[in-house]
């Protein structure tokens, strides 16, 4: 699996969905946030895959090409639950929901997204309605998906210089589970 992973990665990590950085430096960027922000071994493994969904059945191109909502988030979190625990792969699934959350109740936030994050955020529904962030706020894993969002929309700067993917493997390995049965 962490095989998998990371060949997936390395494979569409160039493509740029709109944004300034690769995937690859985004996807690593995010990590590194999460470490030098002393987030647990299961956020930066969620920061690092966050974005996994999205080269899974080409979802990356259909905000920015197609205009329409792949839900990668999705994709991706029922990707990586063939491995990892919640702690994974709830933020990963939530880290959508968190911006929605974030420009309902963040002042300034949504000004701050990116141009790819703006379009996307229209796909995805716009900013949450006062009982959708009622409801995100009883999410177990809340608080986590809103610091991977922050993770996520800080980790798209150029020339910067992050750790490299195999790096994380001990770490990703150190989180996975077997895989069940008949799997
Ligand atoms: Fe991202």
């Amino acid at each position: 699996m962490i095989d998998e992973i990371l060949h997936i990665i390395n494979k569409f990590g160039h493509i740029t969905y709109g944004e300034d950085i690769t995937q690859l430096e985004h996807a690593l960027q995010c990590g590194q946030l999460a470490r030098e922000d002393g987030a647990s071994d299961a956020l930066i493994a969620a920061a690092l895959l966050h974005d996994i969904g999205q080269f899974l059945d080409d979802a990356g191109n259909a905000a920015e090409q197609r205009g329409v909502d792949a839900r990668h988030e999705i994709t991706g979190a029922a990707f990586l639950a063939r491995a990892f625990p919640e702690a994974v792969t709830e933020p990963v699934r939530l880290h959508v929901d968190a911006k929605r959350y974030l420009c309902a109740v963040r002042p300034g936030y949504r000004e701050g997204l990116s141009k790819a994050s703006e379009l996307s955020l229209r796909l995805q529904g716009g900013p949450m309605t006062p009982e959708e962030v009622a409801a995100f706020r009883n999410e177990p894993h809340f608080a986590a998906a809103v610091r991977l969002r922050h993770y996520d929309d800080m980790g798209k700067q150029r020339d910067w210089q992050v750790l490299a993917l195999e790096t994380y493997r001990p770490l990703l390995a150190g989180l996975t589970r077997p895989y069940p049965q008949g799997l």
